[in-house]
């Protein structure tokens, strides 16, 4: 296919779309948002305490709190797990750095390990040998929506007395073994930025956990250790879901599913359609492992060729990321060389993200499959 009149009158597809591209729900969210600010109780309040509700239901899971963000997410539930100085939370490299900088503003060491070249994800393996006297935690992230292998994972964490605090930020309402991720480990930490398969009208977060005791300290911590007002039992810090963000989630939440089905469907037609083409696409974990696409990830050689080739017929590419968290400037000081992960590396150098979103045509799916076949001459 050459690059033909046709193809550049046709709307340039994006790797995301928000909410204006559902007229539809912008009114509904729109109507949420004058409810809550003519009621003016922007903090904690009926709003949170129902998504609280409802999210651990949709989850299945006992106890949901929201917070700020889902970094905050990851850093009360090391911290109400009693995590901090001198202790290390193994993590994977290939992931956003908010994985590790939780670990770091709870003040313990983030352990970054190399993930498998065909999922693009931790292994029990890799967490296995990575595991030393000062190890308190690990951190599996559901990366690009696509799910861990848990089972392996609890098999190696449980025998050594590890929390398993999963990263759920990609995959809101995935499924392992008929569970929702983040009910399978100790605790799950959710992002509800606008981006993240449930996401706000800002920065949110989300924990669920089944353990009680965890729950009432991350409820006292994420807002000044009081219990009752003005009393201050823990030294805490503002991290709540604001009311007007939860609200919003509410309306979004009882949709979450149907999209989570659009993502599918549309990551298994482009899944289909690049069978046999130049790029190499991950594979799952286990055989009835979820993927909710938040991502739809390729991987090749010739990256920046491709990406190219891609905007030249209308099609947006994104890369996450371009540094594995070990070689990011801010995480210098851990000293790890160039080539020590060299899995996460090799990745940061061939991943592209391909645009999908639920709203996502049809049509929309031809045009990146066949703008990715007629890439590098292949049929
Ligand atoms: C988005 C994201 C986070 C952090 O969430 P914020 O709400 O942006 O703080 C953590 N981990 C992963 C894997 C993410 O994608």
């Amino acid at each position: 296919m050459t690059l033909t009149d046709n193809t550049q009158a046709l709307e340039r597809i994006p790797t995301t779309k928000l909410d204006p591209a559902d007229p539809e729900l912008m009114e509904e969210l729109l109507a949420v948002v004058e409810r809550v600010a003519r009621q003016g109780a922007f903090t904690m309040g009926t709003e949170l305490e129902a998504f609280e509700q409802e999210f651990a239901e949709y989850c299945g899971s006992p106890y949901a709190i929201g917070v700020s963000s889902g970094t905050e997410a990851i850093v009360l539930a090391l911290k109400g797990l009693g995590i901090g100085a001198g202790d290390e939370v193994i993590l994977p490299s290939n992931s956003f750095i908010a994985t590790a900088e939780a670990v770091s503003l709870a003040g313990a060491r983030p352990v970054l390990v190399d993930v498998d070249p065909s999922t693009h994800l931790i292994t029990a393996d890799a967490v296995e040998e990575a595991i030393g006297p000062r190890t308190r935690a690990v951190i599996p992230v559901h990366l690009m929506g696509s799910t861990v292998d848990m089972e392996a994972l609890l098999k190696v964490t449980k025998p050594a007395g590890l929390k398993v605090i999963e990263d759920t930020a990609q995959a809101h309402g995935a499924f392992v073994g008929g569970q929702r991720v983040g009910t399978i480990g100790d605790v799950g930490c959710f992002s509800f930025y606008p981006t993240k398969n449930l996401g706000g009208w800002g920065d949110g977060g989300g924990v669920v956990t089944a353990d009680k005791g965890l729950a009432d300290r991350i409820r006292l911590i994420r807002s000044h250790g009081e219990q009752p007002r003005y009393h201050h039992k823990v030294v805490g810090t503002t991290a709540r879901l604001d009311a007007l963000q939860a609200a919003l989630l509410r309306v979004k939440l009882r949709r979450l599913d149907g999209w989570n089905d659009d993502r599918r469907r549309l990551g298994a037609a482009l899944r289909a359609g690049l069978e046999g083409t130049s790029v190499q696409l991950p594979s799952a974990a286990t055989l009835d492992g979820d993927h909710v696409y938040h991502l739809f990830i390729v991987r090749t050689p010739d990256r920046e060729a491709l990406r190219e080739h891609l905007d030249a017929h209308g099609i947006a590419s994104a890369v996450h990321y371009p540094f594995p968290i070990h070689r990011t400037e801010a995480y210098a000081d851990l000293g790890m060389e160039a080539g020590s992960l060299p899995v996460a590396e090799r990745l940061a150098e061939e991943i592209l993200t391909l645009p999908l979103f639920p709203t996502m045509s049809d049509e929309d799916v031809q045009r990146i499959v066949d703008a990715v076949r007629t890439f590098g001459g292949e049929n």
